[in-house]
């Protein structure tokens, strides 16, 4: 039988894009599949601020037409209440049969995935944190630079964390930060030695938005809009990057079409799913499927593909918590406009040999109602409160490596996937002793820890998923091999966080982008020999 396609990806978010370049460009014909949901609601056209101080009709995009911001009021991130931000979400959850138990399963299935709605923290995983990669760092380095100069990246600086990121030679120069920010890094700067003591470090985030226009984007206008949705499209999103993938007449999209399961079929691979609109289940065939429809989708299509029911395998999930600083010196200042996302990055030693990340935002770009809802106010008392506080605060977040949830991922015999979790015994006192040392850190640099606020996040609600499908150099059944491959299910390649064997606290995306490339490319390479 000849088979529809080459190969089939499932997913066209990061992952999926990533390793769809390196095949189109090797002529190999490439058919994509995803969730393929738009946006129903645009994100504001102006600036966050003048939007929020003029527009009659806010109303929509902020609590929206179905009042979906108060919907989710119990999840963490304010991304997960944005309305023009909802079809990122929606019904991930019941189409991919996934059930979360005491864990918080965040998943999409839109075209371009959950990069619609990151935070576009990058940052490349060192040698020591690739020691259990089953393949040498260096395999990685091309796929590294290929990643980084397609996604656009600013924030390069001679800085602290430098090193860190490991980024640097390939990144547009920082975007403008606003005055808390730079005061916040000049007394840095200025007591850096004593900071070290506490294993503090800090120095402009490296972010996945553009600086300088490029192509078709345009460079990022401290709209404030970022948690809404940039229209210049300065923050990069996998979405962005299909139209340049459907210029080649080897690739095809397939959107709208929900994959259901993975399988064999006359020495073929195939999957089986349907759009929207069909009634029935359709059969598309390939040599080689590659799956990167997210960690948790990807987990459940390859635990069905090979059986393996009623049996617990491990899931890498990272604690977060969440903290607001007040600078009293700026007590009274108005609110500039700025980037919503990261400006200025953390990392924090702990005990243990543990690095914590994190990072620092601006309190513009995010609704108030945000705030209002933790304080241990009366709404009238709190809304003056932060009326004069929020222009002389920052929010920060931060991340501990993802061993310190103790995770599983289970398929039952009705093929749902159930996620269950929790922080392991010893993740509490890290978090405490993080929380002591940001506070000693950041009083060093003029800024207060408001009491009470720094708040560990739901286990999951981090988002940063790994590991259910690790890479091995010697995989038993349910783990992959340094291609992806899944032992026992010949041709059929894990390429998202399902197959990332280890999870630092860092930003984990561009790690799975480079991988995916790199799997791509050894792929392509095997393709042109046997046809050669
Ligand atoms: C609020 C938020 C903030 C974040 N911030 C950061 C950050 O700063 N830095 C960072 O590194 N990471 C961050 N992340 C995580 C980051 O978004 C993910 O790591 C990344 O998007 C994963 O890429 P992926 O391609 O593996 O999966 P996804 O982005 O989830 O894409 C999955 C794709 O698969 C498709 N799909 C799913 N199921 C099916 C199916 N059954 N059939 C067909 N198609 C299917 C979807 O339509 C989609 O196209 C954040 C995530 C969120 C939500």
């Amino acid at each position: 039988m000849t088979p529809d396609f080459d190969i089939i990806i499932v997913g066209s978010g990061p992952a999926g894009v990533s390793a769809a370049f390196p095949l189109v460009e090797a002529g190999i014909r490439v058919l994509m599949v995803d969730g393929g949901r738009k946006p129903d609601v645009l994100p504001p056209e102006r600036d966050f601020l003048s939007v929020r101080a003029n527009d009659d009709d806010q109303w929509q995009w902020m609590l929206g037409k179905d009042f979906h911001a108060l919907k989710m009021y119990d999840t963490v991130s304010p991304k997960l209440r944005v309305p023009s931000l909802a079809y990122v979400f929606e019904q991930f959850e019941r189409e991919n049969k996934i059930v979360g138990e005491d864990f918080v399963t965040i998943g999409s299935l839109a075209s371009g995935g959950l990069s619609n709605a990151w935070g576009c923290g990058v940052a490349r995983f060192s040698g020591e944190e690739l020691e259990s990669f089953p393949f040498p760092a260096s395999e990685l380095k091309a796929s590294c630079a290929g990643v980084a100069l397609r996604m656009g990246i600013s924030g390069g600086v001679a800085d602290d964390l430098s090193d860190f990121f490991g980024l640097d030679e390939w990144t547009q120069p920082p975007i403008e930060m606003d005055r808390l920010h730079s005061y916040l890094l000049n007394r840095y700067t200025a007591s850096r030695r004593k900071l070290a003591s506490l294993g503090f470090k800090t120095g402009r985030a490296r972010i996945a938005v553009i600086s300088n226009d490029r192509d078709d984007r345009q460079a990022c206008n401290l709209s404030g809009n970022c948690m809404w949705g940039c229209r210049r499209r300065a923050l990069y999103s996998a979405a962005d990057e299909l139209s340049a993938l459907l210029k080649y007449d080897n690739f095809t999209l397939q959107s709208g079409f929900l994959v259901d399961s993975v399988s064999n079929q006359y020495g073929l691979r195939v999957i089986q799913g349907k759009s929207a609109s069909e009634q029935a289940y359709r059969t598309i065939s390939a040599k080689k499927i590659l799956l990167a429809a997210g960690t948790l989708a990807t987990t459940r299509l390859a635990l069905q593909a090979l059986g393996k029911y009623e049996e617990d395998v491990p899931l890498l999930s990272c604690p977060t918590a969440a903290f607001m600083l007040w600078v009293p010196r700026f007590l009274g200042i108005r609110r500039m406009p700025a980037i919503g996302i990261g400006q200025l990055a953390f990392t924090l030693a702990l005990t243990g040999g543990i690095t914590a990340y994190g990072a620092n935002l601006a309190t513009t770009g995010i609704g108030m109602s945000e705030f209002l809802r933790r304080a241990p106010l009366k709404r009238r008392n709190g809304i003056e409160l932060f009326r004069n506080l929020l222009s002389s605060c920052i929010i920060g977040g931060l991340f501990l490596p993802g061993n310190l949830t103790r995770a599983s991922a289970c398929l039952r015999k009705d093929d749902s996937l159930h996620i269950s979790g929790q922080y392991c015994d010893g993740a509490t006192a890290v978090m405490n002793e993080a929380e002591t040392k940001l506070r000693k850190s950041y009083s060093k640099l003029g800024a207060l820890l408001i009491p009470k606020s720094f708040t560990i996040g739901s286990v999951g609600g981090d988002i940063h998923y790994a590991g259910t499908v690790p890479m091995k150099s010697a995989p038993s059944r349910g783990e992959s091999t340094a291609l992806g491959e899944v032992k026992s299910l010949d041709d059929v390649h894990v390429i998202d966080g399902a197959c990332i064997p280890a999870l630092p606290g860092k930003p984990h995306t561009f790690m799975i982008m480079a991988n995916a490339d790199r799997i791509a490319r050894e792929i392509a390479d095997r393709f042109k020999s046997s046809n050669s």
